[in-house]
């Protein structure tokens, strides 16, 4: 454990890629580079498309694998009419233990607002999953100087109504859009500025040590040379990361940045 007991999480988001055979692939590969050692010291987990979490799931159970996995998105309900969606007890009921809520692309092409994503991080809580959810600024914000309102209004808006006890569950991942994909990865002072921000609020919004308990992820083109620095910051409890975790050598670079 670093950082006040908070275990580092490196979850990797391969949005729509790989198939169910490409994914039970990758998830042994990634294994296979990772020592019981290194999974202690930090969580591991793989988000992959909805259609490969029952070939992730018998990869983790057959090698008896330390790394979890989770969702990319949730549906805001808990069953019926809503054709498309997957719910929370359907994740559960593969092994799930993690749900994403509010990526950026997801507010982007799919209307995401901060309302929907606070009744996916209700939904995922009331499922037994931890959710991970996004927040991230625009470059045009950036390019404002208003990010730091801009992400702590969304971190306000995912977290409505939610008590204390079910905020300390929350992971919350900071990820500048401009950031996502396009190699231009924020300093780690750009990362701490919003992420030691995102953890003020939470202590304003919730006296009594639950900011110090709610792990807080960097996001956006996070790869095996830049992950330490990123990590070497206060507040920054891990990362979600995009195109390298699609590749199992730069993912346990990532997971053993402490070694670099
Ligand atoms: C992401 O999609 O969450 C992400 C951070 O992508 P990348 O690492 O490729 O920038």
């Amino acid at each position: 454990m670093t950082k006040s007991g908070r275990r580092p999480l490196m979850a990797g988001n391969w949005k729509m890629n790989l198939n169910w055979r490409e994914a039970h692939l990758l998830v042994q590969q990634l294994a296979a580079r990772l020592n019981e050692q290194q999974l202690t010291d930090v969580e591991v987990v793989v988000l992959p498309p909805f259609v490969d979490l029952r070939s992730v799931q018998a990869a983790v159970e057959e090698g008896k694998l330390k790394i979890g996995y989770g969702s990319q998105d949730i549906s805001q309900h808990a069953k019926g009419a809503y054709t498309g969606e997957i719910a929370g007890s359907m994740l559960t009921a593969l092994g799930c233990t993690y749900a994403v809520m509010g990526h950026s692309e997801r507010r982007q092409y799919h209307s995401e607002s901060d309302e929907i994503v606070n009744a996916k991080v209700q939904a995922a809580l009331a499922s037994g999953l931890t959710p991970i959810m996004c927040v991230g600024e625009g470059l045009d914000i950036r390019e404002a100087g208003n990010h730091v309102e801009y992400t702590v209004a969304q971190l306000d808006g995912g977290l409505k109504g939610l008590t204390a006890e079910q905020v300390e569950k929350v992971v919350v991942a900071y990820e500048p859009v401009w950031a996502i994909g396009t190699g231009k990865t924020a300093t780690p002072e750009d990362a701490q500025e919003v992420i030691g921000a995102l953890r003020k609020r939470l202590a304003e919004l919730y006296p009594g040590g639950t900011a110090d308990k709610v792990r807080i992820l960097y996001g956006g083109s996070v790869k095996g040379s830049n992950a330490a620095g990123i990590m070497a910051k206060p507040d920054i409890d891990g990362a979600l990361v995009g195109g390298a975790a699609l590749d199992a050598e730069d993912f346990s670079k990532i997971v053993c940045f402490s070694e670099n």
